[in-house]
């Protein structure tokens, strides 16, 4: 596979604001596309289908399984998530760098199917900062809150197989770094293979 474009994964456990910072990543840059995720659950007030995610039944999630719809998909919480496939396909055809906002199980699949994939990891400084953080929010209720430190204790058995930690600390300087960080992972030489194929040919002449 030869994309034109970078594929960016990011994962994260959850209250780490890994949303908030897709979400500012996307607003300061202009050269990302967002892929929107399929899911079974239900939406959550305020969540529009399409943008959000793209709201499905079992019925046809499984079916754009048996298509090959998927470049990846998990199951989480009981639910079905997957990354459509051709939004995915077109967009990295046509140049521009992706970013996927998904799980551990999903971020694994793709990295192993896409080698040139790369992988960001979003942590808060520590694990007293992100209870500090899930409480904040004042939404969940302690089973909850419990439940999402002892699934960020399963998933921090995987963090070293990602490519770049982002420590997110504030904001605004770690929406640069992680800019920062794709914008060099761009010229790693694997993910130049071409480039470096044509360097090589007009070398041929001497
Ligand atoms: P939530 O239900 O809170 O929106 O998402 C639950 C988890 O599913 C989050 O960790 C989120 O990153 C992950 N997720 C969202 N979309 C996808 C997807 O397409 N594939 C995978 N594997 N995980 C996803």
């Amino acid at each position: 596979m030869n994309h034109k474009g970078l594929l960016v994964v990011i994962s994260g456990f959850s209250g780490t604001g890994k949303g908030t910072l897709v979400k500012e990543i996307m607003k300061k840059y202009d050269n990302y596309s967002l892929s929107v995720s399929m899911t079974t659950r239900s939406p959550r007030t305020g969540e529009v289908d399409g943008v959000d995610y793209h709201f499905v039944t079992n019925d046809e999630f499984e079916k754009l399984i048996k298509e090959d719809g998927f470049i990846e998909h998990a199951g989480y919480c009981d639910h079905y998530y997957g990354t459509p496939k051709k939004f995915v396909e077109n967009e990295l055809n046509n140049g521009r760098d992706v970013i996927l906002e998904i799980e551990m199980q999903g971020a694994l699949q793709v990295k192993e199917k896409y080698p040139e994939t790369l992988l960001l990891f979003v942590t808060p400084p520590s694990i007293t900062e992100l209870e500090r953080r899930l409480r904040g929010r004042g939404t969940e209720t302690e089973e909850v809150i419990m439940k999402r430190l002892s699934r960020a204790k399963e998933e921090a058995v995987y963090m070293d197989k990602y490519d770049y930690l982002i420590i997110n600390d504030k904001l605004d300087e770690c929406v640069t770094e992680m800019n920062d960080i794709i914008n060099a992972a761009r010229r790693v030489p694997v993910r130049n293979i071409e480039f470096i194929g044509d360097i090589k040919n007009q070398l041929d002449r001497y």
